[in-house]
């Protein structure tokens, strides 16, 4: 039978804060007990990633699929070198670079991080936070923090304490309020155990699983060899695209009403969604458009939410899960989305899109490529 909890909601100043205020959810951890934190990337549900029955409580919770790993977080660089073995030079090059950030290595997995908590991978991930609430709590508990997204399995990751209370109030005994977080999408995750031969030499060839704040092109800045998946980047749901991330397989971010996704230049797709809308309102459905500042004022729909300037990919980065979760408490229930271009973050907020429209993406350009 599942543990009913009495949530406690921990208020933190994240600019002025003592971390002895962290010691009860601290404690918690250390004792095997789950706590939602942020991060500056989303909310994170921890539990010791060294306690198999922690990381099985962290999957019960967010009733997550057991063979969908988590990302051991860590409080100082070094301990890549214990929660990880045979650690490339390249992983070492990127964490120098980048950590504490937004970047997830993926490295042979140390005997001290059990096969439950890396969904039976013999690799781990790994990532060590930028933010200082989630780095003194990790400091604090003496573990590795063991960290998937605050959020029920299949809805759209956590921005808010509010949002981890949503999914999670009654099924963990904590969540520390620190504030909206900064970046609001994912980080980064980079496999640095892909082995490819060249001129006879073995040499690593890192790939993208998942696409976040830390672009491809800065992390060519490091390692130029590194390349994109295929499946981060196909279009459509391709079974024949074998998922590296077991993650990448299974339906995420999805607000409960229909979502398609619009392509091509903005006034067709402009005059194709308020089609769309005209036949949905027709049929009595609460009708939602997510927009952008430039569009908003076009749309017909009952609802229509400005995601931000199109030019500003940060501030679009940070809404896009707290306006999808607000389609879901206003009813929504025909939702359409315009599409971004692919360049630079822009690639993990089409990423995030197209996983929550279940890759239904519609092109509204001609097709004999006229304008
Ligand atoms: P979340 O914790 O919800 O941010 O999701 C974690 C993501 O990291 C999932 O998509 C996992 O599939 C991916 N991941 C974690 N560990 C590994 C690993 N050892 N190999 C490949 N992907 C991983
Ligand atoms: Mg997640």
């Amino acid at each position: 039978m599942e543990k009913e909890y009495k949530t406690e909601l921990l208020k933190v100043d994240r600019n002025n804060f003592d971390p002895a205020c962290l010691l009860p959810a601290a404690g918690l951890l250390a004792a095997g007990e789950l706590v939602a934190f942020p991060t500056e990337t989303v909310y994170g549900l921890g539990g010791n990633a060294m306690d198999p029955g922690a990381s099985q409580r962290i999957y019960a919770a967010k009733g997550r699929p057991s063979d969908n790993p988590l990302i051991v977080h860590i409080s100082e660089k070094e301990e890549l070198l214990k929660v990880g073995r045979d650690v490339p030079e390249i992983a070492l090059r990127f964490a120098e670079r980048f950590w504490p950030g937004p970047l997830t290595l993926i490295v042979k997995r140390a005997e001290i991080i059990p096969k439950t908590t890396t969904g039976g991978l013999d690799t781990v991930a790994v990532r060590l936070p930028s933010d200082e609430i989630a780095r003194a709590l990790i400091r604090l508990s003496g573990v590795y923090v063991a960290a998937p997204s605050a959020n029920k399995s299949g809805r759209p990751s956590t921005t808010r304490a509010e949002h981890c209370m949503e999914d999670l109030d009654g099924r963990i005994p904590m969540v520390i309020d620190g504030g909206p977080v900064k970046i609001g999408l994912e980080s980064t995750i980079v496999d640095c155990t892909n082995e490819t031969t060249e001129d006879g030499v073995k040499k690593i060839k890192p790939l993208v699983l998942r696409p976040g704040y830390i672009t491809l092109e800065k992390l060519r800045e490091i390692e130029p060899a590194t390349e994109y998946d295929p499946a981060v980047i196909a279009r459509v749901k391709n079974e024949n695209i074998k998922a590296k991330a077991p993650g990448m397989k299974y339906r995420h971010y999805a607000p409960k009403g229909a979502f398609v996704i619009y392509e091509g230049d903005a006034d067709r797709v402009i005059a194709r969604i308020n089609e769309e809308v005209g036949r949905m309102k027709a049929l009595g459905r609460k009708t939602a458009v997510l927009a952008t500042e430039e569009s908003k004022d076009f749309y017909d729909a009952d609802i229509v939410v400005s995601l931000g300037r199109r030019n500003n990919e940060e501030e679009i980065a940070a809404r896009l899960f707290d306006v999808l979760r607000s389609f879901d408490e206003m009813g929504a229930e025909a939702i359409f989305g315009e599409c971004f271009e692919t360049k630079g973050v822009g690639q993990a907020i089409m990423n995030r899109l197209m996983k929550a429209a279940g890759y239904n993406i519609v092109s509204c350009n001609d097709i004999t490529g006229k304008k």
